[in-house]
Formats: C-alpha cells, sequence, structure tokens
C-alpha cells in the first residue's frame, strides 16, 4: 500500500483507547491523516511511503493542546512580575495593552508564541485575545490548528469600543474561517467580572446559533468571588447558571476557587475545566481541586495561559507541574498519575475544544497531529516508562519533530515554517519600543 509517511518509533503511546505505550510501532501518515498503528516490522512489509521517519530514541505521542492562552501576550513576558491577579492586570497589563495593541503587534506575539508552542510539541491552541483575525491567521500560516477567541468586555480596547462591537468584529471572523480545515472559533466572554448580565445572555444564545464552544475565565481568584457576591449577590458560577451559560459549551478556565458542591454542578451541567497550574501559581490565585473534578466525572485539560502570567507557554513543563500540584493539594500521591496528566494535555483539551473527532490521539482517521520526543538524552536515562520519563523528567528541549495534520513543523528542532532570526528581530524590536515608552 502507497502512503505519504510511515513514522518508526521505539514507544508510541496514542493515549486512547487507553494509556498504553506501544513498543517498536509504525503509524502510518497518508494525506494527512493517521491510517494504521501498527508492529513496526509488519508496517514495513505491508507499506510503502514516500517518506520513511525512524525515530530510533523517541517516543511518539500525539501533539499536545494547549487549551487556554493569550498568544500574543508573548511580547508582554517579563514586563510585570511578582503582582496579584487584580494589580498586575489593571496596573500593567491592561495600560501596556491600550497602548500596545494593533494587528502588527497581534501578528508578531501569536507568531512568536507559535514558535514557542511548536518547539514544545503542541499542534493545536485555543487563544484568547484582541484582533483574532491576526492570530488565526499568523497560527494557520505557522501551520498550527487554532481555536481562536471571540473576545468580549464592556470596556474598550483598540479592538472594540463596546460589547455590541466586540460581538459583531467577533462574529465577522466566524465567517471568515468557516470551513477553514485548522482554524475553529470559541465566543470568548473574558471574565464575570468584565462581562455584563445582557451580553452573557447573547453569548448563551449565539453560541447555540453558530454552534460553537465558550470560553471564559472563570472564579480564578478570591477576589472575583468577593466582588461578585458583593454586585450580584451570588458566586460567579451560580450567576452563569441563572444566565444559562452553564452547559458541555462551557470551558471554563481557571476554577481555583469551587466549593464541593460546584464541583458537582460542574459535573452535572459537563462543563470542561481548563486547568493551568502555573499561571495559578505564579499570580497565587488558588489551587484548582483537579482531583475531585476528575473523580466527579467532569473533563479536565491543560492551559499555560498567557506567557506575561506563567511565564513561558511549555506544555511539557505544564503537564510535570498539574501532575504535581494535584498531589500536594490532596494529599494523594496517586492523584494525577503520569497518564492522566498526558491525557488532560491530549484528548480532553480537544474534547474541551469539541475537535475530538479529528484530533487528541493517534486513532486512525483523526488528523496526523504528532510530537517526538527524544527520550535518549542524559536527563531521561535509564528508561523504565517512558509516560513517567515524558511527564516527570523531560524538558522542552527533548522535543525534536513535530507534525500537525500530516506536515512537518519542526524536524531536529529547527522550526520548518517560521524563520527564528526573524522572530527574535521581531520580538527586540516591540521591546525597545515598549521599553523606551516606559521610561519616558
Ligand atoms: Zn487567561
Amino acid at each position: 500500500v502507497q502512503i505519504d509517511t510511515l513514522l518508526l518509533a521505539p514507544w508510541i503511546i496514542p493515549v486512547e483507547p487507553d494509556a498504553r505505550v506501544l513498543r517498536d510501532h509504525a503509524l502510518a501518515v497518508d494525506s494527512g491523516k493517521i491510517v494504521e498503528l501498527l508492529p513496526a516490522e509488519d508496517a514495513e512489509r505491508k507499506y510503502r511511503a514516500l517518506e520513511v521517519e525512524r525515530l530510533d530514541g523517541h517516543a511518539l505521542i500525539p501533539g499536545l493542546i494547549n487549551s487556554h492562552c493569550h498568544a500574543a501576550m508573548s511580547l508582554f513576558r517579563g514586563l510585570a512580575d511578582d503582582l496579584p491577579l487584580m494589580d498586575w492586570l489593571n496596573e500593567h497589563i491592561w495600560p501596556a495593552e491600550q497602548r500596545w495593541l494593533s494587528p502588527a503587534f497581534v501578528a508578531d506575539g501569536t507568531q512568536l508564541a507559535a514558535a514557542e508552542l511548536i518547539r514544545c510539541g503542541v499542534t493545536t491552541f485555543c487563544d484568547m485575545y484582541f484582533f483574532p483575525r491576526q492570530a488565526a491567521e499568523t497560527a494557520a500560516d505557522a501551520g498550527l490548528r487554532v481555536a481562536v477567541g471571540l473576545v468580549m468586555l464592556e470596556f474598550p480596547t483598540p479592538w472594540a469600543r463596546d460589547a455590541d462591537e466586540y460581538l459583531a468584529k467577533g462574529l465577522d471572523v466566524h465567517d471568515r474561517f468557516r470551513g477553514h480545515p485548522r482554524v475553529r472559533t470559541v465566543l470568548a466572554p473574558h471574565a464575570p467580572y468584565t462581562v455584563s448580565d445582557t451580553s452573557l445572555r447573547r453569548i448563551a444564545t449565539l453560541a447555540e446559533e453558530i454552534d460553537v464552544p465558550i470560553q471564559m475565565h472563570l472564579h480564578e481568584s478570591p477576589v472575583e468571588i468577593a466582588q461578585s457576591l458583593e454586585q450580584h449577590g451570588k458566586r460567579p458560577l451560580h450567576r452563569l447558571l441563572d444566565l444559562g451559560l452553564l452547559s458541555p459549551r462551557l470551558m471554563a478556565v481557571h476554577m481555583t476557587q469551587i466549593e464541593p458542591d460546584e464541583v458537582q454542578l460542574a459535573a452535572r451541567h459537563g462543563l470542561h475545566v481548563i486547568h493551568c497550574p502555573q499561571s495559578n501559581l505564579k499570580l497565587a490565585s488558588g489551587f484548582c481541586p483537579v482531583q475531585p473534578l476528575l473523580e466527579a466525572g467532569v473533563n479536565v485539560a491543560l492551559g499555560t495561559d498567557g506567557a506575561a502570567s506563567n511565564n513561558d507557554l511549555d506544555m511539557l513543563s505544564e503537564m510535570q507541574t498539574a501532575a504535581l500540584l494535584a498531589k500536594g493539594v490532596s494529599g494523594s500521591s496517586s492523584a494525577v498519575p503520569a497518564a492522566v496528566a498526558l491525557r488532560m494535555a491530549t484528548l480532553n483539551g480537544a474534547r474541551a475544544l469539541g475537535i475530538d473527532e479529528i484530533t487528541g490521539s493517534l486513532l486512525p482517521g483523526k488528523d496526523a497531529d504528532l510530537c517526538a520526543i527524544r527520550l535518549d538524552e542524559i536527563e531521561t536515562q535509564p528508561l523504565y516508562d517512558p509516560l513517567s520519563q515524558i511527564v516527570y523528567a523531560a524538558g522542552r528541549s527533548q522535543v525534536t519533530h513535530v507534525w500537525a495534520a500530516g506536515k512537518p513543523l519542526l524536524r531536529n528542532r529547527e522550526l520548518l515554517t517560521l524563520d527564528a532570526d526573524l522572530l527574535r528581530a521581531n520580538a527586540r524590536h516591540w521591546a525597545e519600543r515598549i521599553t523606551a515608552a516606559r521610561s519616558s
């Protein structure tokens, strides 16, 4: 049988149907899709491939899914650190955004983020930022799959003046990318404290009409809960319940402030929780009770949040943090084992985004979204269990190859769709302008 590509690896971890690690297997890829996963010796007899890639010391896993990020904020990486969420937003991030946001800023910032995402094995990310058209185009040009958030706030930014304009412009972006093979849209009301009841009701209706998911920062910090109790007489989750937003369409990002009855509420309504452990730690926002959520049947996926609050987009280290933090917070060392952490960073993300038919695991028929991690480096020797090495020991510098929909984006750590020198020059250019304006 003639195919495009045959990938051979000592370890292949398909994530679905379960956490097995396949020894000396091959993955057959044709027209961007996974054809078959089979023992290497059978594969070389059965398939004739235009290209054969022998990954001699690698584990092949599904491309990682960063389910929550603000890609263009990469250009604000390190601008303001070591502050609580509300001070960080009000005194640093929002003023910087008012000053610098533009289509060019978002294109350059998203391109920088795309390179970093590819170099840590990500093939899909969900973005929440302004000028989503530029973000989507940039990500798609880099070969990535993206679910681009149609962001909404009540206050003006360089992207839109008011709720009406955010929605109208968002819908234009939605229409523009309709039918695109790798771009989806997601309605993205920013947070309970920045979006009104009226707007939230409209978003609930609109999500049904245009059949897209909703992603929102929710129960991120104690201040948010206190403010909501004061202004609305109820906690944000209950306010959203009353407004008709709790459904399997909703991806609740952060959820660090959550009572046991709210875990059940989330489970009952089929919410997806996007856990961003490093951002929560850095902003001292609190701890998401991942283990109780998983036990209640809630789908929990993983995100890095933006590079201004993390400060990287490293999904390998995010997996490690999620696995470790769950143990510390629950007091149980069996919470979020390695296989579950990997599932959160792949299949669970695809489910949250509603694209698990297309990506998130290595099932035949899905797009060939893949990541190869070198495990023969000193840092991951000896090797008893590849899953354990990937989650607890490997660093992103061990990610060597990445394919999205069968197209190579990274080979031996070299970016194939982006120009690293240009990215560095652009980042430097923005940093010089932003620094000069801050000191003047
Ligand atoms: Zn965020």
